[in-house]
């Protein structure tokens, strides 16, 4: 069973993302459970968070077919202590605002070492603030998403994502997400089925499927290993169409959040109920 959606609106309250996940006959969907370019947000209200429950039991969305992006803002890798702790404190929050909605994982960016440490350094930042916030949310798993390699942030690679989730220590309460784009951008080539075989029996040997909590479904403008984040609409971009066929129809990615953040959601309609053909098909 495949869990498809996007990355939907929350315009007017967390408790309408749902709603529009079901306009676009999703069986997934992610969110931001504040506005990701503000450091603070308020407090969810009882009564949204109320709502969000009753229309997730509504449309039939439980928790493993949701998958909350944290802010943009959030660098758990900053080398200034202080600059650190804001981020680690925004971070908690958002594990704390996922817990409350009763959501069980928070996708998010590792981090980026802006050039002041080293890439190991960092990771072992990243690690360190991440144990910290499992521990004060530990009902909540922590998703690392993989980069586009793009600046200095880091998470680029398996093995840099491996290295993160082995020093973080929490083994029970880490995940990771695979962004197709990001993946693609960074040097691995999902554009054939016979690539994304390889791709992601390294994946299997370097991380695992058990920590695979979600996945970004994005085609790319930018070519193999470019390291340019730029998300294109499905079969339009240098990933194509049977690559997204050929995730549809592998059994390792069922029952998990499978999520467009393609640039028209116009089509998010269309690509959604492709995907569930190509599932179905399977
Ligand atoms: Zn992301
Ligand atoms: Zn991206």
């Amino acid at each position: 069973m495949k869990y498809i959606g996007a990355h939907v609106s929350t315009q007017g309250g967390v408790e309408n993302a749902p709603l529009n996940a079901k306009a676009l006959n999703a069986t997934a969907f992610a969110l931001f459970t504040k506005n990701q370019r503000q450091w603070v947000a308020p407090a969810l209200k009882q009564e949204s968070i109320e709502k969000f429950k009753a229309n997730c039991a509504l449309c039939g969305y439980t928790p493993e077919m949701i998958l909350a992006h944290d802010s943009y803002l959030i660098n758990l890798g900053q080398p200034d202590p202080e600059k650190r702790k804001q981020s680690f404190n925004a971070f908690v929050d958002e594990m704390t605002r996922c817990s409350q909605l009763g959501l069980d994982r928070l996708n998010f960016h590792p981090g980026s070492h802006l050039k002041l440490i080293s890439e190991d350094q960092c990771i072992s930042l990243i690690a360190e603030s991440v144990r910290n916030a499992i521990d004060m949310v530990p009902q909540v798993t922590a998703v690392f998403e993989i980069t586009a390699g793009q600046g200095s942030n880091l998470g680029y690679s398996f093995d840099q994502l491996a290295l993160m989730l082995e020093r973080t220590d929490r083994p029970d309460s880490v995940g990771v997400c695979i962004d197709t784009c990001h993946a693609f951008a960074a040097g691995y080539d999902l554009s054939t089925p016979e690539s994304c075989e390889k791709v992601f029996e390294e994946f299997e040997r370097k991380i695992g499927f058990r920590y695979l909590k979600g996945m970004h479904l994005n085609d790319a403008k930018g070519t193999l290993g470019s390291r340019l984040d730029r998300h294109h609409s499905l079969g339009v971009g240098n990933i194509g169409w049977e690559s997204f066929k050929w995730i549809m129809q592998d059994e390792r990615f069922d029952k998990i959040p499978l999520i467009l953040e393609t640039i028209d959601e116009s089509l998010w309609l269309d690509e959604v109920q492709k995907l569930h053909d190509y599932a179905k098909n399977a």
